[in-house]
């Protein structure tokens, strides 16, 4: 068997493996930062000497206007399937850095975990499967699949320049599937597949009055305020009951099966979980459905920021002359962000009054995606995950927009596995983020066993067609006729 020399390899080298994951984390690669360029510079240099110790060929750092792309493949199994493995090894400010029990960039094991910024989001979870890589290149020099490897360092930052590189390098990237871990599972012993993410879409709507701040007491009652002109538009873009207001807007969403949420409540965080990690007492939104449908099957609009107006100490009688507002929508699986847009710019034109004047700018956008259950590729990862942590996976649904995996379907036309390795108390994002060390151990068993497994598919092929059909099969059982 081809994962028994590998498997004892990961067992046996667990310290090592350890060791390394701490030196990845010590790098404060936090790329929203300028004073951290460095960093992440000096970051990429450590993964990409890494990636060319255990025996990837053709590594290479590659440049971008930002932050570089750590790339390395191995293509020594002709007529095998390619796997293309993508991770990010930025990691976001630790601030708020008095609430840290130990130092967030000296990583450190206390119980089964291992503290950092970036233990688990995403350099703890993408590490698995580099270790994966070496088990198997150490062992039989050779892997069970062809290998590409992409690890951005612009995440965090809405990986602003994975499009000109994944575009830009289409044929050189052309593969069957896409392989990553930067999501959540269940609990310790309940593996999950990310098989749905929503799109996203951000902008920002300026609103203009008189050409300076007026005098409220002179001018008040007399001039339209564009803070207020802005509040009232904004106040309008929902409903009595949650749905978003602009027309249109649901044309696309169509209703999923009874069957679909009936699965989603067996296997999906209940309203009850969803307020306890929000710490809010009550929920919010569109009538009839759960939190965690709100979340995943339904879209969202968000007012992410308002600006304008006097914000410091005590009083300041003025109209501003301008205000600012950052809204973000989540899109569901059938919305095109592009139509969301065009819908939302002239919904905007209609309401805005005529005695100010408006601008919308787009700032962001991501396709949703969404991964046919039946792909032989998740098949699997169900079969892997089952050997790494003796369990069936469940399949979940994320709120939110990872965007490699919306690129990695528009530009290649691939689809992604996407197994995340994050428990629900791992705190990624927050002081104290952990990795738990059991499940990195799972998770490199977890890999070795899907690299396997789709070495053993020697008929997948990236068919976009064989993909659109399939996906239509599940969605004519998924939909309600
Ligand atoms: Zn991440």
């Amino acid at each position: 068997m081809i994962t028994s020399r590998a498997l004892e390899y990961a067992q046996s080298h667990r310290p090592s493996f350890l060791a390394q994951l701490k030196d990845l984390v010590r790098f404060p690669s936090v790329s929203s930062q300028p004073k951290h360029a460095q960093d992440i510079k000096r970051c990429a240099a450590w993964l990409a000497n890494h990636l060319r110790k255990i025996g990837l060929d053709s590594v290479r750092i590659v440049p971008t206007p930002r932050h570089p792309v750590v790339y390395g493949e191995w293509k020594r199994a002709p007529g095998r399937p390619t796997v293309l493995i993508y991770g990010h090894y930025d990691v976001l400010p630790a601030d708020p850095l008095r609430e840290w029990h130990s130092p967030p960039f000296e990583p450190t094991v206390r119980g089964e975990d291992l503290y950092g910024r970036g233990a688990c989001d995403d350099k703890g979870q993408f590490f698995t499967h580099v270790k994966a890589l070496e088990a198997y290149l150490q062992t039989e020099r050779a892997l069970p699949v062809n290998v590409k490897c992409v690890f951005e360092g612009e995440e965090e930052i809405d990986s602003p320049n994975l499009v000109p590189f994944v575009a830009g390098n289409n044929r050189a990237l052309r593969a069957n599937v896409a392989f990553m871990s930067d999501s959540q599972m269940l609990a310790p012993d309940r593996p999950a597949i990310t098989h749905a993410q929503r799109g996203a879409l951000r902008l920002e709507v300026e609103v203009r009055g008189p050409k300076q701040d007026l005098h409220s007491g002179s001018f008040g009652g007399a001039i339209h305020n564009p803070l207020q002109a802005l509040c009232e538009m904004i106040a309008s873009l929902h409903d009595k009951v949650g749905r978003v207001a602009i027309p249109g807007f649901y044309d696309r969403v169509r209703p999923w099966a009874a069957a679909e949420s009936a699965s989603m409540r067996r296997t999906g965080p209940s309203d009850a979980q969803i307020l306890h990690d929000a710490r809010a007492e009550k929920g919010w939104g569109e009538r009839g459905y759960s939190l965690y449908e709100r979340t995943t099957l339904r879209p969202a609009l968000t007012v992410n920021g308002i600006l304008g107006g006097y914000q410091g100490l005590g009083v300041k009688a003025v109209i501003p002359a301008r205000a600012l507002a950052k809204i973000s929508f989540r899109l569901a699986p059938d919305q095109d962000p592009k139509d969301i847009d065009r819908l939302f710019r002239r919904h905007i034109a209609r309401i805005m009054p005529g005695s100010v004047q408006s601008a919308v700018r787009t700032l962001s956008s991501a396709k949703p995606a969404l991964m046919n259950r039946n792909h032989p590729s998740m098949r699997a990862a169900v079969l892997a995950c089952w050997k790494g942590f003796d369990a069936v996976p469940a399949f979940l649904r994320t709120g939110g927009s990872i965007p490699a995996v919306s690129i990695f379907q528009e530009y290649l036309g691939i689809p992604t596995v996407h197994i995340g390795l994050a428990l629900p108390d791992d705190r990624i994002h927050s002081p104290n983020e952990k990795f738990h060390l059991p499940t990195f151990y799972k998770g490199i068993t977890t890999s070795i066993w899907f690299l396997a497994a789709i070495g053993a598919l020697r008929r997948l092929r990236a068919s976009p067609r064989e993909e659109v059909e399939a996906k239509a099969a599940e969605w004519s059982l998924a939909y309600d006729h």
